[in-house]
């Protein structure tokens, strides 16, 4: 059987630079394209384009689908490197920028922005650059699972968060320097689903949202991210903005059910959702719960924190445990897998072997300082 020799254009073409990886979310290898915009793309991404009809998108398998002459040209001529010069010239720093990994919305909505609104061409467009922003999101009641409409507001200028459940106050004024907002579709069991964790009297406060149009809760997530950005360019002029944005937002390293006892060694077993935010250790009674039940600071193993497999002998054990010990504690912690156990082990090792960032260590005090607070209350109430 003969090679069609626009097969062979096509995989010299995917040799060049920039066409070696997907040109929307950076996976390796793509194999497919879009060749009326010219661009290289994964199967992931394909699937998306393919979504925006063919008016905007024109997508073909590299190998499975048939290529005229005319069509390897517009892939000549174009190509990945081209392709992101014209269409993401304008894109802001805080934009986020998907991941093979990332959640289903910011790659769709990444893919929308750049093609269809062509948000990155024209500043214009760019609505979450103004530091402000007034909507509707569907919030989590805090003691039941039901969401109902709240408004928001963000301020830039007041460094604030609010919500309100009523016309009148704010049911909560959050300073955006503790903000972290991170995508949880699978959580909160919808598409458009954000997480928003923020610092309320010492303790994380956890907020689950969502909107029905997946550009708008986008919109939130990329105007919380440009106002904490310009504060942060106020306040650390030296730095610069690939170091800023890198702290702007964390998806959890880890999260899932473990078991974990008590520090006694008669204490049983309890099932907690385990959420790990850099280096803060989190758990709760169940996934969309409000507040933490504990928090632990993960510091760096020659300060003594370590993590592995073997449980002391004297305490008893389900599933697959394994320990983690803090200067002041060891946690007697089980997976249900021991897949789960290994990769829980493989995260938290990973963080332990990293050193403590000076943002880290002020976190560390503040929980520290906290833990201390929280024995003074104690002290009180007696
Ligand atoms: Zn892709």
């Amino acid at each position: 059987m003969a090679t069609n020799p626009n097969l062979l254009v096509l995989k010299d073409l995917l040799q060049l630079p920039g066409n070696n990886e997907c040109v929307d979310c950076g996976a390796p290898d793509p194999d497919w394209a879009s060749y009326n915009l010219g661009v290289f793309i994964c199967q992931e991404c394909a699937g998306i384009h393919r979504s925006l009809g063919t008016h905007i998108s024109k997508v073909r398998s590299i190998t499975l689908d048939k290529w005229d002459d005319g069509q390897v040209e517009a892939m000549k001529d174009m190509g990945n490197l081209r392709s992101n010069e014209l269409y993401v010239a304008e894109a802001p720093a805080c934009y986020r920028r998907p991941l093979p990994s990332d959640v289903q919305v910011i790659r769709e909505q990444w893919i929308m922005a750049k093609y269809v609104r062509k948000e990155f061409i024209d500043v214009e467009k760019q609505t979450y650059l103004t530091g402000t922003r007034d909507g509707i999101l569907y919030k989590k009641g805090r003691d039941d699972g039901k969401f109902l409409p709240r408004r928001f507001v963000l301020s830039e200028a007041e460094n604030t968060l609010k919500y309100y459940t009523d016309k009148k106050d704010p049911k909560a004024v959050i300073n955006l320097d503790t903000v972290n907002a991170t995508f949880a579709p699978e959580k909160i069991n919808h598409a458009n689903g954000l997480q928003i964790t923020y610092d309320k009297d010492g303790s994380t406060r956890c907020l689950y949202v969502f909107s029905e149009i997946a550009q708008e809760i986008v919109d939130w997530y990329t105007s919380i991210r440009c106002a904490k950005l310009n504060r942060l360019r106020v306040a650390f002029p030296s730095r610069d903005d690939a170091d800023l944005v890198a702290s702007l937002n964390s998806d959890f390293l880890m999260e899932g059910w473990l078991s974990k006892t008590g520090p006694q060694k008669n204490h049983a077993f309890k099932k907690r959702w385990f959420t790990l935010d850099k280096r803060k250790l989190m758990y709760f009674d169940e996934p969309l719960a409000a507040f933490a039940k504990g928090e632990v600071f993960i510091g760096y193993r020659e300060q003594g924190y370590s993590v592995g497999e073997k449980v002391p002998s004297n305490r008893s054990q389900v599933g697959y445990g394994f320990t983690l010990t803090v200067p002041d504690r060891d946690f007697i912690l089980s997976a249900e897998t021991k897949e789960e156990q290994l990769k829980w082990i493989e995260v938290l090792n990973s963080v332990i072997d990293t050193l403590v960032s000076p943002q880290d260590s002020s976190l560390s005090h503040f929980m520290v300082r906290k833990r201390g607070n929280s024995a003074l209350n104690m002290l009180k109430i007696k």
